[in-house]
Formats: structure tokens, sequence, C-alpha cells
């Protein structure tokens, strides 16, 4: 990137809302959870399976954390009405994380639970490194109470994540690697990008060697050959693992991951609350500086009628 499209990534919370709405659209599968199951069922025909995303609001009441355990639950009876192949990912502050982590647990308890009566899954997402050692002690309540189709985020930019993985592997879990969508401090966190790969790698291949069921999330081609090579190390079978990519983001590589036979799932968002999720992703597009720039000098300059363009 250069310094002007750093500048421009920098700003990019202040870009009108209608421009961010118009560049992220490939992202986000829509307002209703009708569309995204639309969405959802043109995966599945490609081959791909799916995990669902409510966009939250920040939730500051056990009330609103209680209608976020409604809308999945929705989401829960719409997948399996419908005949979808599709878990669902939740954010833990959603469920209350910040509030009480019991009243978190009991919401993530009541959704395993809503998985667990439809064959379903839910994968717990990470947030900042603030929320990583209680959302991993409500992922360890959740297995302790004998409750299994449940998973968990480990992020490769942080320095703990490979002491997380040996904490955690006597547990049988289920665990996405990802780098961590979070920028954090040096002294908690690796900054170079060869850094987090290499961790990366490394969760990987201690998860796999443990017998842990693994989903690879990354765009990362380097990070994908490499962890090629690992599931051919560990001799894994096409169940025991799986790769994820996010809507929206190297659709042709993930096309050819299918292709090859492994199974890929798709982070499909979708709700009325798009705005935060899709900066982060614009954010992460190397390419979006010089879009961002045109759509909205498009928007701020006059159009060869004069008039001042409003879309
Ligand atoms: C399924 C899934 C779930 C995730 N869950 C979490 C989570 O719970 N917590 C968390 O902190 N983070 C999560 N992330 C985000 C993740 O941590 C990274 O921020 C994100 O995936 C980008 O990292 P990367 O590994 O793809 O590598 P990068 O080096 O960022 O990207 C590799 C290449 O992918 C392409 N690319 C990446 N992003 C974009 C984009 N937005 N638009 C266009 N091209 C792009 C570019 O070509 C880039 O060079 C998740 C990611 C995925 C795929």
């Amino acid at each position: 990137m250069t310094v002007l499209d750093l500048a421009i990534v920098r700003v990019l919370p202040a870009v009108p809302r209608a421009v961010v709405k118009r560049l992220s659209r490939r992202y986000i599968a829509g307002e209703t959870l009708t569309e995204a199951c639309r969405v959802v069922r043109r995966l599945n025909e490609a081959g791909k399976l799916a995990t669902l995303d409510v966009l939250g609001e920040e939730v500051t009441t056990r009330e609103e954390t209680l209608a976020l355990v409604e809308a999945y639950r929705d989401v829960f009876e719409t997948i399996r009405r419908e005949g979808l192949d599709s878990n669902v990912s939740v954010k833990p502050t959603g469920l209350g994380l910040s509030i009480d982590t019991d009243l978190c647990r009991e919401n993530l308890a009541d959704l395993v639970r809503c998985a667990e009566e439809r064959s379903s899954f839910v994968r717990i997402d990470m947030e900042d490194a603030s929320t990583t050692s209680d959302t991993l002690e409500v992922y360890r309540s959740l297995l302790s109470e004998g409750l299994v189709s449940v998973g968990v985020v480990l992020q490769a930019r942080l320095r703990r994540t490979l002491d997380d993985v040996s904490a955690l592997v006597d547990l049988h879990p289920s665990v996405r690697v990802c780098k961590g969508i979070y920028l954090e401090r040096p002294e908690i966190a690796y900054q170079g990008a060869q850094a987090i790969r290499e961790n990366f790698v490394n969760a990987v291949d201690h998860l796999l060697e443990a017998g842990a069921y693994v989903a690879i999330a990354t765009h990362d081609a380097w990070v994908i050959d490499r962890s090629r090579e690992l599931l051919a190390k560990h001799g894994k079978k096409r169940e025991e693992y799986e790769f994820q990519m996010l809507l929206g983001v190297c659709e042709e590589l993930g096309d050819q991951l299918v292709r090859e036979g492994h199974r890929l799932r798709v982070y499909v968002p979708f709700g009325r609350r798009w705005h935060e999720y899709s900066v982060r992703r614009l954010q992460e597009n190397p390419a979006m500086a010089t879009a961002i720039t045109k759509a909205t000098a498009r928007r701020l300059l006059p159009g060869r009628n004069g008039r001042v363009a409003t879309r």
C-alpha cells in the first residue's frame, strides 16, 4: 500500500455510508435472513458450506442479548426448514460477554443446545484481545457441561496463541485459526506479516498433531500452501478439517480448494448493522483505497449536468 492508500484507509470510518454500502456490497449477504439464505443456497450449489453471522450492534442490556439469541434461533430454524448446509458464527460480546460472563455462557449454552437439536454447530468468533481469556473460559465451561457442537477461534496475531493451543488440545476442541482482525499492541501481538504467518502455521500444525478439528480461515496463498503440506503430513481426511473464507473475498482461490476436494466454508454476514463490518473488510482490501477516492469524489463533486451526485 502507498502512503496515500494508508491515509485513505484510516479515514474510512468517515467515508459517507452510501459509498461504503456500494463498495462493500460483495461482502454482505443483505439486510434480511431471506437474502442471506439466497446467498447460502448459491454457495451450497457451488459445493461450499456456509456460516451465518447476524451482524449486531453493541449491546448494553440483558434484553438486547436475548434479542440476538432469538435472531439466531430463527436462523437455525430457517436453515433446517430450507435444507441449507450452514452453521452459525456469533460474537460473544453480542451475547453479553462484557456485561456478565455468566449471561454470555447461558446465552451460548442455549444456542449450542438449539444447534445440537438440529445437528448444527456454533462457532464463537474471537474479538479484541481484552476478550480472549473470558471467551476461552466460556468455551471451556460449555465443553465441561458436555456440549460438543461448539468451537472457538484463535488469532495468529497474538503472542499467547500457541500457549492457548497447548491449554486447549486435551479438550478435543474445534478451533478456527485466523490472523486476527484487531490491531493489538506490540507487547501482546506480532506486528510483522511473516511472524503472524509463521504463528498461524505453527498453531495449525500443533492442533492437527493433537487431533483437533481445525478450520483454516485465510485468503493468504502462502498460509494455504503450508496448510496443505501440514494436512498431508498429518494424513488428515477431508472431514477432519476445513478451509474458511469470507464472502466476496478471493473467490477463485476458494473455487480451487473445492476443486481439489477440500471442504470450504464461507462466512456469510447479514443484517441491518452492516456498516462496521463493511469498514473492516474495506480496510483489508488492498485495491480499495483508489476505488474509495473515486467513489467519494463522484458523490461530492458536481456531475456533468452541474448537479451534485447523491449516490
Ligand atoms: C471465515 C473467517 C472467519 C474469521 N473470523 C475472525 C474472528 O473470529 N476474529 C478475528 O479477529 N478475525 C477473523 N477473521 C479475519 C481474519 O483474522 C483476517 O483479518 C482476514 O481473514 C484477512 O487475513 P488473511 O489471512 O486473509 O490474510 P491477508 O494477508 O490479510 O490477506 C491475504 C490476501 O487476501 C486478499 N484479501 C484479504 N482480505 C480482503 C478483502 N477484504 N478484500 C479483498 N481482498 C482481500 C488480498 O489479496 C490479500 O493480499 C476471519 C476470517 C475468515 C476468513
